[in-house]
């Protein structure tokens, strides 16, 4: 334990935002990867930039790990102190402050996605990246792992959405990057770095957001298909029609198994689940959601079922979609998600490649995820932990994440590097030649970093 650490901090910022003591840091081992874990030596819970600053300068001088954290739901372990040190707690930080008439929202780093997104429907807008999981994920850790989601089919991950924001560097210096405008040039767009960092950069303090107009309403369909392929059919044509849904989520048969059985839910099991939302305006949402059930029901789907925004159904659908890993993660004592992308096209081999996977080695792997992006999840799982069963999904995760190469695709699309795929990162670079970009990489990080006190252990 850094006693001495925890007083000059508690002296610069207060004490009581310095927890020490094993139970109140019990907590702050883990993230919702259940698979890793960390002791931090100090957990600093930071209420202002100052308080962010004064622990990056002590940190500094001392060489201490810091470790950023905003609600822990990293899928890679991203949030934990596998290296003790701090562990900086940015979930008291929540001020939003939406702009409708110049089109953002700025939001500190401990703001939830679902929060900010709430503040700007009160004016009509709606901010677009939308994890599954944004009723915790924050803003900070969102743009740290550069995440996507729901209705990333057309609007993609964070990374489309940033306008500016504060970091605060390792030493205590500040920069504001970017600018409130939607036409920005920089020179150098050092902004983008910190995007998708995994923390290991500096600390996001706040962020300046785009945000755009609601639509009017939608149409949620819900439909099962034999096979994956028929599946991404159903995608492709709606695409080659000109209608570009919001929603276009998957459920394989294994995940639906696992809702059914955690949540005492009653989906069909023998097909695989496809939820597509179509919005617009009320003019024209019938006429749009016609057509695309029109094309739904040319591809023959074992069941459509359809509901309007805001109804109890579409709630339903939508939320069983949302409790895909939760129920997965309930059911089993190893579970290790991964976070393959690959072109659209390519989905349906990678898919079954994957899958097959499973079978070879006689373990479920349920998968489900954003087909509509090309992102999909399948998940390692043993019903029961032993040393042989880890060693076992360790080695099946890499052998499906391959999947991901062969296919041209990438190992992480949302979830991030963290300390899951660092193996399969480096395989991937060097599949496409390019290993040599890590030391670019650490050249960055020593730039911005140089005692390599940010999150260390992460990403390489
Ligand atoms: C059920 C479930 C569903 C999920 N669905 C999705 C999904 O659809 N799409 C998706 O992309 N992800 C998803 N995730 C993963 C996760 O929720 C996201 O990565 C989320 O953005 C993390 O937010 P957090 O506040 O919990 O971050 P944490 O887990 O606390 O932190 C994540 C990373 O960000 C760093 N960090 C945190 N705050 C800051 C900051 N202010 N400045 C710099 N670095 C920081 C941390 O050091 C860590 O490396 C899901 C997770 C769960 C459990």
């Amino acid at each position: 334990m850094l006693e001495q650490v925890a007083k000059l901090i508690g002296d610069e910022i207060g004490a009581d935002k310095v927890l020490t003591s094993y139970s109140d840091m019990y907590v702050y081992e883990f993230d919702a990867t259940p698979m890793f874990r960390g002791k931090p030596d100090l957990v600093v819970r930071a209420f202002s930039i100052d308080d962010v600053v004064a622990v990056m300068k002590i940190a500094n001088e001392r060489k201490i790990p810091v470790v950023p954290r905003g609600h822990a739901s990293s899928l890679t372990g991203a949030a934990v102190p596998s290296q003790g040190g701090i562990v900086l707690d940015l979930s008291a930080m929540r001020k939003i402050e939406v702009h409708p008439e110049d089109g953002y929202v700025k939001a500190e780093a401990g703001a939830t996605v679902a929060e900010v997104d709430l503040a700007c429907n009160e004016f009509g807008f709606f901010l677009p990246p939308d994890p599954a999981s944004a009723d915790t994920a924050t803003i900070g850790a969102s743009i740290a792992e550069n995440a996507g989601g729901m209705r990333g089919a057309r609007y993609g991950s964070f990374r489309n959405w940033v306008l500016g924001m504060t970091v605060v560097l390792p030493g205590g210096k500040v920069f504001k990057l970017g600018a409130p405008v939607f036409k920005q040039r920089m020179g150098y767009d050092l902004m983008q770095l910190f995007i998708g960092s995994e923390g290991t950069l500096g600390v996001i303090t706040d962020a300046t957001l785009k945000i755009i107009p609601q639509r009017e309403g939608l149409v949620r369909f819900f439909s099962y298909f034999r096979n994956i392929r028929e599946v991404v059919d159903v995608i492709q044509d709606l695409k080659r029609s000109k209608i570009d849904p919001l929603v276009v989520e998957f459920m394989d048969e294994e995940t639906l198994k696992c809702v059914n059985e955690a949540y005492k839910t009653n989906f069909r099991t023998d097909g695989i689940a496809l939820m597509i939302d179509i919005d617009g305006y009320q003019e024209q949402l019938d006429a749009v959601a016609g057509r695309a059930e029109e094309i739904i029901r040319k591809h023959n789907p074992l069941e459509l079922d359809k509901a309007r925004g805001g109804e109890p159904k579409a709630i339903e659908l939508y939320t069983a979609r949302k409790a895909s890993y939760p129920a997965i993660s309930r059911l089993n004592k190893i579970v290790l998600i991964e976070d393959l992308t690959v072109p659209l096209s390519k989905v349906p081999d990678a898919f079954s490649e994957a899958k097959s996977i499973g079978r070879k080695y006689g373990i479920s792997i349920p998968t489900f995820g954003h087909i509509g992006d090309g992102n999909f999840h399948p998940t390692i799982t043993f019903r029961e932990l032993t040393k042989e069963n880890l060693e076992l999904a360790k080695k099946i995760f890499e052998e499906v994440s391959d999947v991901a190469i062969k296919y041209g695709g990438v190992v992480s699309g949302e979830h991030g590097i963290g300390l899951q795929k660092k193996a399969s990162f480096v395989r991937m670079l060097e599949s496409m030649g390019s290993s040599e970009l890590i030391e670019y990489m650490k050249r960055v990080k020593e730039l911005f970093d140089p005692n390599g006190i940010m999150n260390p252990g992460k990403v390489f």
